[in-house]
């Protein structure tokens, strides 16, 4: 029986796991559901709400506001995690670059710019620092993206861009077509070859080609080399809407080195309560076919998300609650102070803060600041302290925290 549990497959469970994992405790991941990586863009974000450079926010949130994740873990943990996370990509051959040093600049499915720290180096070419003409191209048949929309609002800012619609070859003609359609006829060379050669046809002056973030599923790194030679341009991927196929492939690699490592996931199992005594959490019961499942633990990692992620909810009444194990959550007494008054207000909205508040060991604290269990440790979305959505540090503090949380849990931090 396995009695490590990680509670949530989004970010901060598959980095936890991992750790668990790695030391050898064979953890089980179950989750409700997938995680958020199936709908973000697959960039992760540290800190983005100002100019500063994301060491610079670090190092001041640290030392200004010692409730928020970062400063709860330390820039050290940080780093170690960022570390972690660039090996396991870079073995996976997904490779990922940046860092703490400065914020890449990379066009959206809109044409708007978002800062993000760290980025498949798919996505690399797409910095818009980097100069030179960008030619977008897409497909009809992709929704939700448009390559003369996208580069009318680059060029509004100052970017010299052109979009441009591909055609798509008559062998490769399907009923419905999503992002993951898409990306699985660019696993195929036939599919690229063709489509390579009418990117250099529609070329003209430009030096690098932004397409759908939808390069493969098999070997995007192989697709982006083949693209590149056949367009004779430098090669990115813009994130388009959900599903994303960056989140699948991210999420894919994590899967495997998780359970090449001893671990197992089980997605589809909702976690419904727990039970312990004297600070030890003994037990948890998740929702099985017909049944409830009951698993002894000996150490739990809670990571199941904010108010999206459903690790996080909210009720009419202004009731906010932890849905897996009812730990206390700290937030707005009062709901006429969840919103602020405008939707982008630049304090944010003070109901995204909210959340379990732990101590340095990411241990869940009650009212008093007393620690509730030993062997639980929260992670993600699912902490409060941090409006990770104004400060656009959603992914960094999940995999920063995810990482943290696993290593204490084994054992591994004092
Ligand atoms: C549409 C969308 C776009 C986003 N875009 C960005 C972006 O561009 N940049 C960025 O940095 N971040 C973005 N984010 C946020 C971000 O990536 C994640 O939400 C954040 O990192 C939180 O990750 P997490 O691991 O804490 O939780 P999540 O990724 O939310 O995962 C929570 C997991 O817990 C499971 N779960 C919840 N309750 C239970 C339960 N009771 N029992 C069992 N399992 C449970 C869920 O099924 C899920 O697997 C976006 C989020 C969404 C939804």
């Amino acid at each position: 029986m396995r009695t490590t549990i990680v509670i949530g497959a989004g970010l901060s469970g598959l980095m936890g796991a991992l750790a668990l994992a790695e030391a050898g405790l064979r953890p089980l991941l179950l989750a409700k559901g997938q995680g958020a990586t199936h709908w973000t863009a697959g960039t992760i974000d540290v800190w983005g709400a100002d100019e500063r450079s994301p060491r610079e926010a670090l190092q001041t949130i640290i030392t200004s506001r010692p409730g928020h994740p970062y400063a709860l873990i330390g820039v050290h943990a940080v780093e170690e995690a960022i570390t972690r996370f660039r090996a396991l990509t870079e073995a996976a051959r997904y490779p990922y670059v940046g860092g703490l040093e400065r914020n890449v600049l990379l066009p959206t499915a809109a044409g708007a710019l978002r800062p993000a720290a760290l980025l498949p180096v798919t996505m690399a070419a797409g910095d818009v620092r980097l100069g030179g003409e960008m030619l977008i191209a897409g497909f009809r048949e992709l929704r939700d993206f448009y390559p003369p929309f996208i580069a009318a609002n680059l060029a509004a800012q100052g970017i010299a861009a052109r979009g441009v619609y591909l055609t798509m070859p008559p062998a490769f003609r399907r009923r419905e077509y999503t992002t993951v359609t898409f990306a699985r006829m660019f696993d195929d060379p036939a599919f690229r070859s063709e489509i390579g050669r009418q990117l250099r046809a529609q070329r003209g002056n430009a030096t690098r080609i932004g397409l759908p973030a939808v390069l493969g599923l098999r070997d995007p790194l192989e697709v982006v080399a083949h693209m590149q030679n056949e367009s004779g341009a430098q090669v990115f991927e813009i994130p388009t809407l959900p599903p994303s196929v960056p989140g699948i492939r991210l999420f894919t690699l994590f899967q495997q080195a998780i359970e090449r490592a001893g671990g197992r996931l089980q997605i589809g199992s909702e976690v419904i309560r727990g039970e312990g005594q004297d600070r030890r959490l003994t037990t948890i019961w998740s929702e099985a076919a017909a049944r409830q499942q009951e698993h002894r633990v000996e150490r739990v990692l809670l990571a199941t998300g904010g108010i999206a992620g459903g690790g996080i909810r909210t009720d009419h009444a202004g009731i906010v609650r932890e849905t897996a194990l009812d730990l206390p959550v700290r937030a707005p007494a009062n709901r006429a102070d969840w919103f602020a008054p405008r939707f982008l207000d630049p304090h944010g909205h003070a109901i995204y803060t909210a959340g379990v508040a732990t101590d340095a060991h990411l241990r869940p604290l009650g009212a008093a600041d007393e620690v509730i269990y030993d062997n639980v440790a929260v992670a993600g979305a699912a902490l409060g302290g941090a409006d990770t959505v104004r400060e656009r540090s959603r992914s960094g503090v999940s995999l920063a925290t995810g990482w943290a949380a696993g290593r204490i849990l084994a054992g591994l931090v004092s």
